[in-house]
């Protein structure tokens, strides 16, 4: 049986196009790039080349890009780095609450070092309102976070106008860009945000690659030490076949994006339509401004991980609708931010379409959603409380 993966916001298969161009990079003689000899040279040009097209990605400099082993590094990196860069009396943030673990936790970090919190609530769909962000700046705020795109329930923030408050005071933005980059047209020319992050294996790429933006000019502190690579911002060889990977992807991502997210957007749209006309299933997110790729569901009367599990036997891959905190069975704090219940959090699940999806394999887990929620409604406690008939 072909699996049908429809998980593609937990990670991307990797494009055999980006595998072709890692592979040079992972047999045989491979340079350091730092190495002055002509195989470090060699691997140099690979990771120059690669910085340039996730530059282009993002409509930013080569300069202004810094690899990274992933978006939580670029995360972490970001929000300590911005931290330790501000001035001594600035010991105050800004933090949404929809936020990835990736900036949450580094922000819980913070706090517990001394700096103060501001956590930015959301409306139901999951929006930050920027006059909200605006009269919760302070002249003693370092910087402030929002992502791009959330990664569960896929709404899409209004960037720009978030950045441009925090421009107009000189506070840094930091935007978790890693489910946008390849679907949202990102151009940080345009857009003041300070910092962006990215990760390889959200468009295509490898798993374990990332890069965080830095705006010229921008103050970011390292938070690892050593060799000084990657202009002194994060040391530690670079992972030559990973970047190779990560550029090819860029590449791909910013040529076929119109296509790519059309097309998803249209197996979205089918997903949606197909799965709300059953009874107690609902759309999670903002209607209209969401992520091409994403659709979240609430299904009444059903428990998340039961329904991934039996989906997961009939050959489709799809994610639960809310992470869980490590540390212990919560519900993610992001439905909490939205004004959900528990209950609602674990009956949510979480489909994303991407960009090798076939109609036919969308109109199958139509059918086998259908047929899977039904079933477990006949057998879950839950049915009769949730009001389902
Ligand atoms: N930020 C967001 C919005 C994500 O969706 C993810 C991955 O799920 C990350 C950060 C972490 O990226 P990585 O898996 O590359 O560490």
């Amino acid at each position: 049986m072909d699996l049908v993966y429809l998980d593609n916001a937990a990670t991307t298969p990797l494009d055999e196009r980006v595998l072709s161009a890692m592979l040079p990079h992972l047999g045989g003689l491979r340079g350091n790039p730092s190495s002055l000899h002509a195989a470090g040279a060699s691997a140099r040009e690979a990771v120059e080349a690669a910085r340039g097209s996730v530059a282009a990605l993002v409509g930013a400099s080569p300069h202004e890009v810094f690899f990274t082993s992933g978006g939580t590094e670029a995360d972490n990196l970001a929000l300590l780095g911005l931290a330790r860069s501000a001035r001594p009396e600035k010991r105050h943030a800004v933090v949404s609450k929809v936020e990835h673990a990736a900036v949450r936790e580094a922000a819980k970090y913070l706090e517990k070092s001394g700096f103060e919190i501001t956590w930015l609530g959301v409306d139901g769909y999951g929006t930050v309102d920027p006059e909200k962000l605006e009269s919760s700046l302070r002249d003693d705020t370092a910087f402030a976070a929002v992502m791009w795109a959330n990664n569960e329930v896929g709404t899409l923030q209004p960037v720009r106008k978030l950045a441009e408050v925090c421009a107009e005071r000189g506070i840094p933005l930091h935007c978790d860009a890693v489910q946008a980059a390849g679907r949202e047209d990102i151009d940080a020319g345009e857009v003041p945000v300070s910092t962006l992050a990215l990760s390889a294996h959200k468009l295509y790429g490898p798993q374990g690659v990332g890069a965080l933006y830095v705006r010229d000019g921008g103050e970011v502190c390292p938070i690892l030490f050593g060799g000084g690579q990657e202009g002194g911002l994060r040391s530690g060889t670079e992972d030559v076949a990973g970047i190779a990977g990560f550029g090819e992807a860029a590449r791909l991502a910013r040529e076929e994006m119109t296509g790519r997210t059309s097309h998803e957007a249209a197996l979205r749209d089918r997903i949606i339509a197909g799965t709300t006309e059953l009874p107690g299933v609902r759309l999670n997110g903002h209607p209209e401004r969401r992520l091409s790729n994403n659709v979240h569901l609430t299904v009444d009367g059903v428990e998340a991980e039961g329904l991934v599990l039996v989906l997961d036997a009939l050959g489709y891959a799809v994610g639960k609708g809310s992470a869980c905190s490590s540390a212990g069975h919560k519900a993610s704090p992001v439905l909490e931010a939205m004004g959900q219940g528990e209950r609602e959090a674990f009956s949510a699940v979480r489909v994303s379409i991407g960009k090798d999806n076939a109609p036919e394999e969308v109109e199958g887990f139509i059918e086998a959603f259908a047929g899977c929620v039904e079933r477990l409604r006949e057998l879950s406690p839950v049915r009769t409380e949730a009001g389902i008939s």
